[in-house]
């Protein structure tokens, strides 16, 4: 109970400022509530299914882990497990880029054609059962902590609702990407343009675009979205990855097209 509270209290707290702040700075598009909600209403079914499912698995599999380190290890053992388990999220989420069947579940995040802070919450559950199951293996060999794990979570979360968020950072955003992957980095992800495919993979550290070189910056106008995709119900989203009129994205292994 206690750990759900320190889970959805910083979401909450900073799901709210964000929304504020687009509010203020961002024209609103048209059904802006209706397509908050659904998102987060499905945000809010994933929860629930991982919590139940999955999620009790990830944070007791470390204690019957036989590689937990010395106490005395315990602070540089969690540095290193937070950074291992962002690079997995990275290779995760080319997989799903990559692999066809992976990319039907992963385009409903995709399809979101007004990207906003709610896009952060509009994952399958399909998607975040698999990846939670295939990083089990890496929270057994790694001893990730419930606490490791659960910060690496939280950091995720409001990294992730910084960069699916439709304020742009201005001249800050060149500062804060050096460390994370930010909103001028994470809307190429989702853009349209095939030229843009293949680059921004990165969850909250950016330092994996540059080191895997799919690292691209842009000047240009962004549009968001998939052809094709109706997500403009909470059904039509849980049904997607069935729907077989939605065309698989191309999978581009497109290299780095500026760098800084
Ligand atoms: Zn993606
Ligand atoms: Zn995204």
């Amino acid at each position: 109970m206690e750990e759900t509270f320190y889970r959805l209290a910083p979401a909450s707290l900073w799901l709210a400022i964000l929304w504020l702040a687009e509010s203020f700075v961002v024209v609103s598009p048209p059904g802006r509530w209706q397509h908050g909600l659904r998102n987060l209403g499905l945000a809010g079914i994933n929860g629930l299914f991982l919590f139940f499912t999955l999620g009790g698995v990830s944070v007791w599999i470390a204690s019957v882990s036989p590689f937990a380190p010395a106490s005395a290890w315990a602070i540089p053992h969690a540095v290193v497990c937070f950074v291992v388990l962002d690079l997995f999220s990275y290779g995760w989420h080319r997989l799903n880029h990559a692999v066809p069947m992976l990319w039907r579940l992963h385009s409903v995040h995709h399809s979101d054609e007004h990207m906003d802070v709610t896009t952060a919450g509009r994952f399958h559950a399909g998607e975040l059962a698999v990846g939670a199951l295939l990083r089990l293996p890496l929270l057994y060999c790694m001893a990730v902590s419930a606490t490791t794990l659960l910060a690496y979570e939280t950091v995720l979360v409001l990294v992730s609702m910084l960069h699916h968020s439709s304020i742009s950072l201005g001249r800050w955003d060149r500062s804060f990407r050096m460390l994370i992957s930010t909103p001028a980095m994470h809307s190429i992800h989702h853009s349209r343009n095939p030229s843009h495919f293949g680059s921004n993979f990165s969850s909250v550290f950016s330092v994996w675009d540059r080191i895997f070189a799919t690292f691209q910056l842009t000047n240009g106008p962004i549009s968001h979205g998939l052809e094709n995709a109706d997500g403009k119900s909470l059904r039509s989203l849980i049904t997607m990855p069935l729907n077989q009129t939605t065309p698989p994205r191309p999978t581009s292994n497109t290299p780095a097209k500026s760098r800084e």
